[in-house]
């Protein structure tokens, strides 16, 4: 990448909302390197994601890349939100650190990530590294040059184990350079499963104890009836560790916003990050019946249809304070470690 070609640096959007779990999906139409491997069973579901999201019927086999990301930009710019991060998706890899490409069903490259956010004010990039590949650490070298704020990791479905003594060296370099962990915890039904007891947050015992700020994606909630609860463990854990965070994605579908009342509690209140983790549907059914949110409110939010604002809106009117959507900012490695933008 040519830094030369970067001259400003990007204002800090400080008082404004930020989501930071936003999914990039695509197709590779427009050589963007991302591909999606939706079988039979999901297709449906996946249709019907994409449809609610607001993207055209047909996206799924059409210009998906540039549709996706227009239809983003458009509800980003539509919201109150200042920013979004946008998340690359690592391939698979076996203990080895060997790509399993049959395994996973959608990829989206760092570079891809990475160039959207220079071409757009709105977006923040969060990368993804299998820490056992062999070229890790000079990945997320490359990476950190090239602008990352934050690194996105499934454990579980991903084969990631955190705990791995030899990722020590990965785990102090991030710490080093401030780049947070948003690490998946938690059952998972949207993306297969490789490794279901990956998906406890204990597993983030090492890198937290390597010095990096870990935000637990979901909290450690289930997300289907049969899995295993993980939020009290998560819990358990941000009194031991000041430096781990949880993420209030895909509150708004049921199940997993059965602990909002716990999360807007102290202590754990002031550990709460908003993300939304679009593209996944946006409810608010499940708050209203579970008299987090009234009537009123239920039903002028989910005539909304911008997503992303929906689910601001409903967290909003759930009782997250302010701070829930803009501590982030302090979170994300700081603006004066990227290179600056033109
Ligand atoms: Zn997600």
């Amino acid at each position: 990448m040519n830094s030369g070609e970067h001259t400003a640096v990007r204002e800090n959007p400080v008082a404004k909302p930020v989501d930071m779990h936003v999914h990039i999906v695509g197709n590779g139409t427009g050589g963007t390197g991302c591909w999606l491997r939706v079988g039979a069973l999901h297709r449906p579901l996946a249709t019907l994601m994409l449809q609610q999201a607001g993207l055209p019927r047909g996206a799924m086999k059409g210009d998906l890349d540039r549709l996706y990301v227009d239809r983003l930009l458009e509800m980003a710019r539509g919201s109150s939100l200042g920013a979004v991060v946008i998340l690359a998706q690592e391939l698979v890899h076996d203990e080895q650190g060997r790509a399993i490409k049959e395994a996973g069903s959608f990829y989206v490259p760092n570079d891809y990530v990475l160039k959207l956010a220079r071409e757009h004010a709105e977006f923040l990039p969060a990368v993804s590294i299998h820490p056992a590949r062999p070229d890790a650490l000079e990945e997320l070298e490359r990476c950190l040059r090239a602008g990352a704020v934050m690194m996105k990791c499934l454990p579980n479905c991903q084969n990631i184990n955190c705990a791995d003594r030899r990722f020590t060296g990965f785990w102090e370099r991030m710490a080093e350079a401030k780049l947070p962990l948003l690490a998946h915890t938690g059952g998972e039904h949207t993306l297969p499963v490789v490794r279901r007891e990956f998906a406890d947050p204990r597993i983030l015992r090492l890198p937290l104890e390597c010095g990096v700020t870990v935000i637990a994606a979901h909290c450690g909630t289930k997300s289907g009836l049969s899995d295993p609860e993980y939020f009290e463990v998560f819990a358990e854990m941000t009194r031991r560790y000041p430096n781990l965070y949880g993420d209030t994605s895909a509150f708004n579908v049921p199940i997993r916003g059965r602990h909002v009342p716990e999360c807007l509690r102290e202590p754990l209140v002031g550990r709460m990050i908003h993300g939304s983790d679009f593209p996944v549907p946006v409810h608010g059914h499940f708050a209203w019946m579970k008299g987090f949110v009234d009537w009123k409110t239920f039903r002028r939010w989910e005539g909304q249809p911008n997503i992303l604002e929906r689910d601001y809106q409903l967290k909003l009117a759930m009782g997250f304070p302010a701070e829930t959507f803009t501590r982030i900012e302090r979170l994300l490695r700081p603006v004066d470690c990227r290179p600056a933008r033109s």
